[in-house]
């Protein structure tokens, strides 16, 4: 593999790591990293060579994660749209823009305070919701993201989040004004960004949401 190849492939940093004259051996190091133990780069690695599932085969890219990697808040979507397979970045469309407004009102910004994730790490076609399967294949990165990141807070966009992160089929009205736990760590549910946009009688209520995880996290130890 040459250093053009490596780049792209966001290779190159962790090549590095195992010096890079030996980067194809680096590369399928990599590789065999289990995510459960991978570092940051390893993870990235990972995700953009996954073909864990049938989303790689149409994406343009797979979209990792976005924020401060120690934020004491995560707030988990549901996977990549249009927008985000083309810049790669999530949240990076019209969501996103409410995303970023969402976080404005409660002394939030992304990169600072937040970090945030998706279910899925490619974009299902036609933004559909990402099958069980899809979830479940893409678990491990997201739940090393969570080890890593380490958030006092996390916040479940919508259902596909709620779902996998609660392991819990029920409906978002039902699970919001709870605190929830994934692995110790509170866990609060709110409307997805993408379905406030069209039902904006239900912002109130994330808005709710929000000041409630806010409390909640005010309540940590
Ligand atoms: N919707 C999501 O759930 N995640 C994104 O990254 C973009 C839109």
């Amino acid at each position: 593999m040459d250093e053009r190849a490596l780049r792209e492939l966001e290779l190159l940093d962790v090549a590095r790591l195992y010096g890079f004259e030996d980067a194809p051996a680096a590369a399928s190091a990599v590789a065999a990293t289990p995510a459960g133990q991978a570092t940051w780069g390893e993870l990235r690695v990972l995700v953009t060579e996954c073909r864990a599932c049938g989303l790689c085969r149409q994406r343009k890219q797979a979209v990792f994660g976005v924020g401060a990697e120690t934020a004491p808040w995560l707030f988990v979507g549901e996977g990549p749209g249009a927008e985000e397979d083309a810049q790669g970045d999530p949240f990076d469309g019209p969501a996103g823009k409410l995303l970023d407004a969402m976080l404005a009102a409660i002394g939030c910004e992304r990169g600072r305070d937040v970090y945030i994730a998706n279910v899925v790490k490619c974009r299902p076609p036609g933004n559909r919701t990402p099958t069980v399967e899809e979830a479940a294949a893409c678990a491990p990165f997201l739940d090393r993201q969570i080890e890593l990141v380490a958030p006092r807070i996390i916040v479940a966009l919508g259902k596909a989040a709620a779902s996998r992160l609660l392991g819990t089929e029920v409906s978002i009205a039902s699970l919001r004004g709870k605190v929830h736990d994934y692995r110790g760590i509170p866990v609060v549910v709110t409307y997805h960004p993408a379905y406030l946009l069209r039902s904006l009688t239900e912002k109130a209520k994330a808005w709710e949401d929000l000041l409630f995880a806010r409390r909640t996290l005010s309540l940590q130890p």
